[in-house]
């Protein structure tokens, strides 16, 4: 009997475990990041988190998924460390973690902007004021003000500010190139924002380094907003780089803006193509979804390695058998 109850119990604490997955990023000088980087990745497997972080000698910049009580632990170490003791953690909570592996890895930048010389751009010297998302929402309407996404075209298409002006561009890096189409902004205040405030605190200072006046930045990005001012005039979603693809971020007016990749219809939902080689992030309607068995193209629905659909369009590439039991993750057909 006792055994059966145990067996009970168990169970329902499986049930209700409950997962956090973190956003951070912290501009502070690394010194020796490389082998950092090494020890960081060897902690974070310790405390069986998954997710990926990139550290650079600039700082570091991740999204991490774990167990409530290991990302609590990963939080407090990383605060104890007088570097990062600044850092701010954007805290979801979430039913499965949002990544299968642990990565680690060091680069030249923790978000590749393109602009490596410290000399011109350092967000740790000079970067655009930062506001709070009240604040930003307080301001965001006015008449001397224009709101700049400096996000790429594949997560501005799934959801944007109200009126924000968006750029035409596929990666971060080509946002630099893009400074010349908005000199005709440059008698207003410009408040950028981006998904957790990483890119704008370089596209700030990359703005007032090239002679915009008056530059604010939205400090923890869209995620936050999402959090403290309830997401008002947040239209559509916000893609994420995690599993998750996209996250709701408005409660107080939600609007739908995205629309299906093969009809045009609106809708809020976005997938991987099925098709491996391809894993296009795209928006997709349902009745597209099953006539085009989750694909973006013809040319994609014909592939031989093309993958099973089964409406999620999320295909998990490599369960880690840590996670298996917990995250219920569907095996590989
Ligand atoms: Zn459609
Ligand atoms: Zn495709």
């Amino acid at each position: 009997m006792r055994r059966s109850f145990n067996t009970v119990c168990s169970s329902i604490n499986d049930f209700m475990e409950m997962y956090n997955t973190l956003l951070y990023y912290c501009y502070s000088t690394i010194a020796n990041a490389e082998q950092f980087a090494a020890d960081h990745l060897k902690f974070c497997k310790s405390l069986g988190l998954t997710g990926r972080i990139i550290v650079a000698d600039e700082g570091l910049n991740g999204t991490v998924s774990g167990s409530v009580e290991a990302c609590k632990t990963y939080m407090d170490t990383v605060h104890a460390d007088e570097r990062f003791a600044k850092t701010e953690f954007k805290i979801d909570e979430v039913d499965t973690p949002s990544f299968v592996k642990m990565h680690v890895r060091y680069k030249s930048e923790i978000v590749h902007s393109g602009l490596r010389d410290p000399n011109v751009i350092d967000p740790k010297q000079k970067t655009g004021k930062h506001l709070e998302p009240k604040e930003f929402l307080a301001m965001k309407d006015r008449d001397d003000v224009v709101v700049l996404d400096v996000r790429s075209n594949y997560e501005h298409s799934l959801g944007k500010f109200k009126n924000a002006v968006t750029l035409d561009i596929d990666n971060f890096r080509d946002f630099p190139d893009m400074i010349n189409q908005l000199a005709q902004y440059k008698d207003k205040k410009i408040l950028t924002y981006c998904t957790g405030g990483i890119k704008c605190e370089k596209a700030s200072a990359l703005l007032l380094h090239e002679g915009f006046p008056e530059v604010y930045q939205l400090h923890g990005g869209i995620i936050k907003y999402g959090k403290e001012a309830g997401g008002e005039d947040f239209e559509g979603k916000c893609y994420v780089f995690d599993n998750r693809l996209s996250v709701d971020v408005n409660s107080v007016n939600p609007v739908v803006i995205s629309t299906c990749l093969n009809c045009g219809k609106t809708t809020p939902k976005m997938i991987n193509c099925a098709n491996p080689e391809c894993n296009e992030h795209f928006t997709q309607c349902d009745e597209c979804g099953t006539a085009m068995d989750g694909c973006c193209s013809d040319a994609c629905k014909e592939h031989p390695r093309k993958r099973v659909y089964d409406g999620t369009g999320y295909y998990v590439k490599v369960p880690q058998p840590v996670n298996v039991s917990k995250n219920k993750l569907q095996p590989i057909v």
